[in-house]
């Protein structure tokens, strides 16, 4: 087994996460299984229990993990299935080694940070490593390990730790250290300022952990002089540092990697066995294309968010890339608009009109409009109207997990005149309760208790539905979910009377899963989160659909068999030759030389 550390110096929230999954990209590109571990060093056991205001969304995985969101990054770029244990807290370890010692595990021995923590931490690496993360079932060949957080915080320092000994123990052939560091450029000079970098790789070394590759983020490239500069204070080859600057999408970042020639570099400095990049440079082809179709992207498609945490982008990052995977797919650029759900109340219209207008304003121009997954009482009213309005005026519309319920609430307050309906989540008791907590997923506990994971929906064959078209007309899908209610079957038949139809439900036929409207353009909401599962070569259907029903393209998708018609097709899609000659190498600074292996 290989390893990649990744760690960061300076500030968190550069990118080391996509710098991270990007080694991954490459590697993967030549053939090699790779997986990955995140590590977070707070102490809670898993992100189930976190406000999105924390730390962004929580990502959910096949087997119900909730986990950091860097682990959906790599879940895209790589096109893998991660498992919980590929997230490690600080919270995780200790547990791990305070039920040992209550066990006894360490035969009265004083149980201490070194060497227990440090050594589960070892173990759990080399544990994690080698589960296998694709359906092939193979045993992966190289790990990246992230760990969160900047080099110098206490709470990292156990971990750390035990990756000093880790190098000694998997011996120097086998991992390489990767530092992701800022060298910002201020104004006043204009100049590449170095120290920080400078800094934080002396205190890493100062730890015992010497990197052997240097990714320096910064708003412009810089050339050799900053280089030589890092190089002489931080113990490495010019050659290995690499200037990482911002750049139109973040699927350039594994792009420039390898232009830079880092596969070589790793190859050698790892020992990784490819015989000929030739294969890596055809697989990365379609990260090339990727790039330059978003970069060339003519129109645009304009979509709304009705959410309750939009003051963090981060709070609905899956939903951002599911977006504009299927965007850009469709040829279009994904213009994303927030509105606070709260500001679409009635209330808002009293106490900032101002706000109440904007809201409903821009919720009129979209071009369709998402509900997202949400929790707690807060801006499910403003929800609700973004509903209604989607119903009433034929916009396209996708309600997800609490946008679903919204729309069941919706439709059963204002079609099937059930005055007060409402979610047990907010209101108890309720007149009509059309969505129930789930008895079995509240054990009056919080963390992991949920219905949580990858889960099976089977499409009734008694509906037309739009989705299933869009899911290549299978009769069950698996996607991931996240929720404590549902809708209460004690009403179905009487909503669907009415036209709202449960095209999909769970095995036992219990659980209502994918809602449809009957003669609408597109609504459809799901209990489930699509977003997860999206992948920027395979975007999410529900989304699709989104997208293709505000371009009034959908019928004509569904009626050609999924194919885009010749007229709509040339409008997405530029041919292959087009594409071909679009894939022009991206322009790294042509006077920087290929790294080279310092053995
Ligand atoms: N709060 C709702 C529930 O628990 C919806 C959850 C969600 O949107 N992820 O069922």
């Amino acid at each position: 087994m290989k390893y990649i550390l990744v760690t960061g110096g300076v500030i968190s929230g550069v990118g080391k996460g996509i710098i991270s999954s990007s080694f991954g990209t490459i590697l993967k590109s030549s053939g090699l299984e790779v997986t990955s571990i995140k590590i977070d060093p707070y102490l809670n056991e898993d992100a189930g229990t976190f406000s999105p205001y924390e730390h962004g969304e929580v990502y959910v995985l096949d087997d119900g993990g909730e986990v950091d969101l860097d682990l959906g990054n790599y879940e895209r770029f790589l096109d893998i299935i991660l498992h919980r244990d590929n997230n490690i807290t600080t919270g995780k370890v200790y547990k791990n080694v305070i039920d040992g010692e209550r066990k006894g595990t360490y035969l009265g021995k004083t149980v201490q940070v070194v060497p227990h923590i440090t050594d589960a931490i070892q173990e759990w690496v080399e544990r994690v490593a080698t589960i296998p993360v694709s359906l092939n079932g193979k045993i992966p060949d190289v790990c990246i390990i992230e760990l969160g957080g900047t080099i110098g915080d206490i709470e990292s320092m156990a971990f750390v730790e035990a990756f000093r000994q880790f190098q000694f123990r998997v011996k120097r052939d086998n991992i390489c250290i990767a530092h992701v560091s800022l060298v910002p450029q201020p104004r006043s000079t204009g100049e590449h300022k170095t120290k920080p970098t400078q800094s934080s790789v002396r205190e890493l070394r100062g730890l015992g952990l010497s990197p052997d590759i240097i990714l320096c983020r910064s708003e412009k490239p810089f050339g050799h002089s900053v280089k030589e500069k890092i190089s002489n204070f931080c113990h490495v080859n010019p050659e290995q540092i690499l200037s990482i600057p911002d750049l139109s999408s973040i699927y350039e970042v594994p792009v420039l990697m390898q232009n830079y020639g880092m596969i070589e570099y790793l190859n050698e400095r790892l020992n990784l066995g490819i015989e000929s990049f030739s294969e890596s440079h055809r697989n990365m082809k379609k990260w090339r294309n990727l790039v330059e179709r978003i970069k060339h992207l003519k129109y645009e498609v304009k979509i709304v968010i009705v959410g309750k945490y939009t003051q963090l982008e981060d709070a609905y990052a899956s939903l951002l890339k599911a977006l504009q995977h299927a965007s850009n797919h469709l040829g279009y650029k994904a213009s994303v608009q927030f509105i606070e759900a709260s500001d679409l109340e009635k209330d808002t219209l009293l106490t900032n009109p101002v706000a109440y207008h904007d809201a409903w304003r821009n919720l009129c121009k979209a071009e369709c409009v998402v509900v997202p997954g949400g929790f707690g009482k807060r801006g499910v009213e403003g929800k609700i109207e973004a509903c209604k309005w989607c119903r009433e005026n034929n916009k396209p519309f996708l309600g997800i997990c609490l946008g679903f319920q919204t729309a069941v609430i919706e439709f059963a307050r204002n079609v099937a005149k059930m005055e007060g309906a409402h979610t047990t989540e907010c209101e108890v008791p309720t007149s009509y309760p059309v969505i129930i907590d789930m008895p079995e997923h509240n054990p009056g506990q919080m963390g992991a208790t949920m219905r949580l994971g990858k889960r099976i929906t089977v499409f009734k064959p008694e509906f037309n539905s739009k989705l299933r078209y869009l899911y290549n007309s299978q009769e069950k899908i698996e996607e991931r979910h996240r929720h404590r209610y549902e809708v209460n079957p004690e009403y179905v038949e009487q909503l669907e009377k009415l036209g709202l139809q449960f095209v999909g439900v769970d095995t036992d036929q219990k659980r209502m899963e994918i809602l449809e409207l009957k003669d609408h353009p597109y609504y459809v909401a799901v209990q489930y989160h699509p977003e997860y599962l999206s992948r920027p070569m395979a975007p999410s259907p529900p989304f699709i659909g989104l997208i293709l029903a505000a371009k009034e393209k959908l019928t004509s998708h569904i009626v050609n068999g999924h194919k885009l018609s010749p007229q709509a097709q040339s409008d997405y899609y530029d041919s292959d030759e087009d594409l071909e000659n679009l894939a022009t190498k991206l322009n790294v600074n042509e006077s920087e030389s290929l790294i080279r292996c310092q053995g």
